[in-house]
């Protein structure tokens, strides 16, 4: 099956981004929400989009126009998937609201219809019951800020026909993603689950006292010839990720140490507004930290 036409659920962070990468690759693309105000200010951020692609892929001003006309907009459900190929659901990580929506969808979209999620947390499995459709259900996940971080986490669940699986890796390179086939559900797909275990464990050696982030930061850049250490990745993902992670993982595990850390890193960091790169001020102070010094590794 050749895809031709794309939809997409949900304008928010992750939404946009998949919608306008999509139509920048040539595809039409429909962008559903549930109000037409978010759908404005889906049209605002594309403008933004816009403006990120030039500076980081270089886009010409006509292909940013070309990407703009091949995008509608609608909030009537029915109508976004009418004649939908392939439809990307990225609407909030809440299994109750993805469940409700996909019972819906199932009810309107065409039999065609191959249906991804871009769901972080929540496995296929989970919710290819209510699409109606397991066997055309799958994920298609991708990172945030997608035109450069191009990784494309593409998973099934045991029902997942493996044709519209390979249907779905083809579409991700078409759309300029390296993509990642997982052959086996797996909660964090590859990336978070080399990733959070990763950031935890950077936390802990803080909040027990063995080192400070710059010497865990130093050690991991120096040893690896990665370009940065966990607390600079911190700053990007943001402290609130930080927060979610650490408490998770205290209330999962009962350890008293890091029930702390999660408060310490409440007060000392989100209480006082600096909340990463997005405000200035993380681990690091922006926008020239300390760990792009050349110094900073001697
Ligand atoms: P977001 O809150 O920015 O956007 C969610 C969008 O869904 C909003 O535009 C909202 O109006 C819309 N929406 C709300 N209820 C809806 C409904 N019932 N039907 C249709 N649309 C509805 O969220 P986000 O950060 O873009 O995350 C969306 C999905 O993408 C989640 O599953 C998340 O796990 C995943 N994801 C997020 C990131 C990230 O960095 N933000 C990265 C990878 C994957």
């Amino acid at each position: 099956m050749e895809i031709k036409n794309v939809t997409v659920f949900g304008s928010g962070v992750l939404g946009g981004q998949i919608a306008f990468q999509t139509a920048y690759h040539g595809f039409n693309v429909v962008v559903y929400d549930i109000k037409e105000e978010f759908l404005q200010k889906a049209k605002e951020k594309f403008a933004e989009l816009g403006r990120r692609y030039q500076k980081d892929l270089g886009a010409k001003p006509e292909e940013l126009e070309a990407a703009m006309s091949r995008l509608a907009y609608t909030t009537d459900l029915a109508e976004s998937v009418r004649d939908a190929d392939l439809a990307i659901e990225a609407i909030p990580e809440n299994i109750q609201i993805k469940k409700d929506f996909y019972t819906q969808l199932g009810k309107v979209a065409p039999e065609k219809t191959i249906f991804c999620t871009n769901s972080s947390t929540l496995l296929p499995s989970q919710i290819a019951a209510e699409t109606g459709r397991p066997e055309r259900f799958l994920a298609l996940h991708f990172a945030n800020e997608i035109w450069k971080n191009n990784t494309a986490e593409i998973m099934g669940h045991p029902g997942t026909d493996p044709g519209n699986f390979q249907i779905v890796v083809d579409f991700a390179k078409a759309i300029g993603m390296m993509a990642i086939p997982i052959h086996k559900e797996q909660p964090g797909y590859v990336l978070n689950s080399l990733l959070v275990p990763f950031l935890r464990a950077a936390l802990e050696l803080y909040f027990k006292g063995v080192a400070d982030p710059q010497t865990i930061d130093r050690t991991w850049m120096k040893a690896t010839g990665a370009p940065t250490g966990p607390f600079a990745i911190y700053d990007v993902v943001g402290l609130t990720t930080a927060y979610n992670i650490t408490k998770m993982n205290a209330d999962a595990t009962g350890d008293q140490a890091m029930q702390q850390a999660a408060q310490a890193i409440k007060e000392n960091f989100i209480d006082k507004g600096k909340l990463g790169v997005a405000t200035g001020e993380g681990f690091y102070k922006y926008p020239n930290p300390a760990y792009q010094n050349p110094d900073f590794l001697k």
